[in-house]
């Protein structure tokens, strides 16, 4: 059996996205729109045993790498449990968790126990009140969450900042201070045209080339260190151990190295970030499918991804939310 999974343009898809729930307990204004009340139905949600299967096959077809999460996963009740359930999957080497961290002070433990080994926390802001402009949720409890974190063991923590001019463009310099401070690595991303929260908030984008010219006036930026899985370009602050990550998705698309699909919590498996092309597991799953004909399923399913997203060609083409596929 082949134990590769390989697309239409040659590459090779060894990572998943796995979004346990659409759910959040926070509104980013760029992510979610505030009275946004259309989630999925819990009888739509895959059961921990579903998606187990499902990552189970796609382990076999040669995916190493799961990242679980959201909506904001830890809305997920007993997430723990299906970490352990992954975890105990042979051949998937590395289980890492996206969070926003407000409910990390209570799971961060439980999960690590469970086998989640690296968490990145999304932080666009350390001011209160701005943090509380951009996400309705409250500064402290993610700090906390944080900071439990790191006293568990998780590492590396890589801390997520969407880069939005006039918003919180003037505070790069404060998180490259905060993350030497406390030893996590930094990643800046910029604003992306999914869902109509998304399109509105390019209004403030800000190009990613831009800000690595204006930090290199004031740091020196030793490139190419941890050349990771992903999109992040890295570079590090020389005299320090901080690295900080350039994610780009609009000023310099990544797209022909992309080895990833991500899916949902209804079972809908989405090819592309910026695309709708999709490939439904539920329907399958409920009627009985063996494992066998899940595998050739996997298989289908890898050969609808696209060649690339089309941000700028055609921003208002991705209708659902971030929250949707957790990024
Ligand atoms: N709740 C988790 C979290 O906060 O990391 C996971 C899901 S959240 C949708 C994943 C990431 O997507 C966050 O870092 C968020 O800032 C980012 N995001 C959401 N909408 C975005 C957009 N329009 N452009 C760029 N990033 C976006």
């Amino acid at each position: 059996m082949n134990k590769q999974l390989i697309d239409p343009f040659g590459r090779t898809v060894e990572y998943i996205r796995l979004s346990v729930t659409d759910r959040c307990d926070l509104r980013c204004f760029y992510c979610l729109p505030g009275d946004y009340r259309d989630f999925s139905e819990p009888e739509e949600w895959l059961s921990f045993d579903e998606i187990e299967r499902v990552i189970r096959a796609f382990t076999t077809l040669g995916v190493r790498r799961v990242r679980v999460t959201g909506g904001e996963p830890l809305v997920r009740k007993n997430l723990p449990t299906l970490v352990t359930q992954l975890s105990n999957i042979s051949g998937l080497d590395d289980l890492s968790l996206r969070t926003n961290a407000v409910g990390l002070s209570r799971q961060a433990t439980a999960l690590k126990t469970a086998g989640i080994s690296r968490i990145n926390v999304s932080l666009d802001s350390l001011r209160p009140e701005r943090f509380k402009d951009i996400t309705k949720g409250n500064l402290d409890k993610v700090i906390s969450g944080l900071m439990t974190a790191k006293q568990a063991g998780f590492s590396p923590i890589k801390i997520n900042m969407v880069i939005m001019k006039g918003v919180n463009d003037d505070e790069v310099e404060d998180m490259i201070e905060f993350c030497i401070e406390h030893d996590f690595t930094l990643r800046f991303i910029e604003t992306m045209p999914v869902g109509d929260t998304g399109r509105s908030a390019t209004s403030y984008y800000l190009s990613l080339q831009d800000v690595k010219n204006r930090l290199a006036e004031r740091y020196e930026l030793i490139p190419g260190v941890m050349p990771g899985g992903g999109p992040a370009r890295y570079v590090q602050v020389a005299g320090t151990s901080l690295r900080i990550g350039f994610i780009t998705p609009i000023s310099q698309h990544f797209c022909e190295t992309c080895n990833r699909v991500r899916l949902a919590v209804d079972g809908t498996l989405y090819l592309c970030l910026g695309q709708e092309h999709k490939f439904e597991f539920r329907p399958l799953l409920r009627a009985g499918i063996s494992d066998s004909d899940l595998l050739e399923a996997a298989r289908t399913a890898i050969t609808l991804k696209p060649e690339r997203h089309e941000f700028l060609e055609k921003p208002q083409q991705v209708v659902r939310f971030m929250a949707r596929t957790g990024g």
